[in-house]
């Protein structure tokens, strides 16, 4: 690396992979030095976790490849270089504080375990560079909304009604552009075999067929909302299995920052004033606030949410019965609906919204399996997982989180509801015979 005597600003991005409406990026470059900004494929992502799956799958690798390629051109328009490494930040970061003389790091703040960990070994690790932590993943400003509750209700319904009566959500933040950067950035974006896994190609019935990135995520937004209006048929449609638009397909791009929840809400606020405002288009902000209230409740309730007990302290016997672990895994129980499910996430890293709910109460509620065990296993696969989201609605389900009911869903009824004609079921259960 080129050496320079020059003060730098140094953005640390981790799930905040945007250059639009991004607070941290724009606190960096309003404070003087002349900004540079860095990622780290942290090896620990990649590694293995106590239940034997790799934390990070290859479906989630592959979107975050292409997601910081893109920053990484976004960046540069901006004049700010990204610099990338396959290394722990605690050792990349101290290393970038020498060599460009770093006076202030800037950052997402973190409310769960790992995270907290990170950020906490990297400021014991800078010189003497302050570390400088922004919230910059909610809709809502938690100094707003822990202003106006005390305490996070356990119901989502009072959470919601509480905030939307009270907040209003912030405008988009706009970054300027910087001076054109005195030095040289020799660091590469790893491959996806360096990460360890062979690249693939998507699967053709794949319902979430889209690459990572900034850029992919403003295209899908526009098409969801101002070129097909499937928003307006949102609330009909939402609880579909089959095809791209059945619902928005924003989680994975806002799972790793690629677009903040704001930027979505305003998109809507336009849509309803120049076109039409009808349920279905509130109905995309009612589930964004969904979104807010389980990072709300991680918040809250910190640790708690990865504890057997959940946040509800129930107790409840778990079973650890590998032979159903693995049928349910490889979608070979007895339940065709969730293995047609558990098919579709294994081929392809997404899986509906009808789908989680079906395959994550029949793991934990029918076969009473530990929980923990599903929400890893999502954790490993899912394109769009997000700690807040899926612990959230893995507590919910497994009944040690925030529903109020003990409920377990009938599976056989759901399909026939949700599929009645085996459409969606088919796919996946055929594609299983010859692949
Ligand atoms: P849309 O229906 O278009 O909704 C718009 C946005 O609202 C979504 O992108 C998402 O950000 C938010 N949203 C919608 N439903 C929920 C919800 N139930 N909880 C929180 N936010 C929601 N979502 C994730 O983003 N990451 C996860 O790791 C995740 N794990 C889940 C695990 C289980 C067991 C269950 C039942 C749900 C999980 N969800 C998770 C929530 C939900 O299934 C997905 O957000 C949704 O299916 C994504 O599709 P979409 O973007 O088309 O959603």
């Amino acid at each position: 690396m080129q050496k320079t005597k020059k003060a730098h600003n140094l953005v640390w991005f981790t799930t905040n992979l945007r250059t639009k409406d991004n607070r941290v990026l724009q606190e960096a470059s309003k404070q003087g030095n002349s900004v540079i900004a860095c990622y780290c494929f942290d090896p620990r992502q990649f590694s293995k976790t106590k239940y034997g799956f790799k934390k990070t799958g290859q479906y989630r690798a592959k979107f975050l490849l292409e997601t910081v390629k893109d920053l990484k051109e976004n960046l540069n328009n901006l004049n700010i270089p990204l610099f990338t490494f396959y290394d722990f930040p605690e050792n990349s970061i101290p290393q970038l504080e020498r060599e460009y003389n770093v006076e202030n790091v800037f950052a997402q703040n973190e409310f769960t375990s790992e995270e907290i960990t990170i950020i906490k070994a990297v400021r014991e690790k800078l010189n003497k560079a302050q570390l400088h932590l922004y919230y910059d993943q909610f809709l809502y400003e938690p100094s707003a909304v822990f202003s106006e509750l005390n305490k996070i209700p356990k119901v989502f319904t009072v959470f919601r009604k509480a905030i939307e009566k009270k907040l209003s959500v912030s405008r988009v933040l706009t970054i300027v552009s910087q001076q054109a950067p005195e030095l040289e950035n020799l660091t590469k974006i790893p491959t996806i075999e360096k990460l360890g896994f062979e690249d693939f190609n998507k699967h053709p019935n794949s319902a979430f067929p889209f690459n990572g990135g900034e850029t992919e995520a403003i295209k899908r937004l526009k098409h969801y909302i101002f070129e097909s209006k499937k928003i307006g048929v949102y609330k009909k449609t939402r609880n579909g299995l089959v095809g791209i638009d059945y619902s928005s397909k924003l989680s994975a791009w806002l799972a790793n920052g690629s677009i903040s929840a704001r930027t979505i809400y305003w998109a809507v606020k336009e849509f309803e004033k120049t076109h039409f405002k009808n349920q279905s288009t509130y109905w995309l902000i009612f589930e964004l606030i969904w979104r807010d209230f389980f990072k709300y409740i991680a918040l809250q309730h910190g640790n708690s949410i990865f504890k057997l007990e959940g946040i509800s302290n129930k107790t409840y016997e778990w079973s650890l019965d590998q032979y159903a672990i693995e049928a349910w895994q490889n979608g070979k129980t007895a339940e065709n609906f969730v293995n047609a499910n558990m098919i579709e996430l294994n081929k392809t890293g997404w899986m509906s919204n009808r789908g989680r709910q079906n395959v994550a109460s029949f793991f934990a509620k029918t076969l009473k399996l530990d929980w923990r065990i599903g929400a890893a296993y999502f954790e490993s696969l899912l394109i769009d997982y997000d700690v807040h989201s899926n612990y959230g609605n893995w507590l919910y389900v497994a009944g040690v989180g925030n529903d109020p009911r003990d409920r377990v869903f009938n599976v056989k009824l759901q399909a026939e509801r949700y599929d009645p004609k085996h459409k969606f079921q088919n796919i996946w259960l055929q594609t299983s015979l010859f692949t």
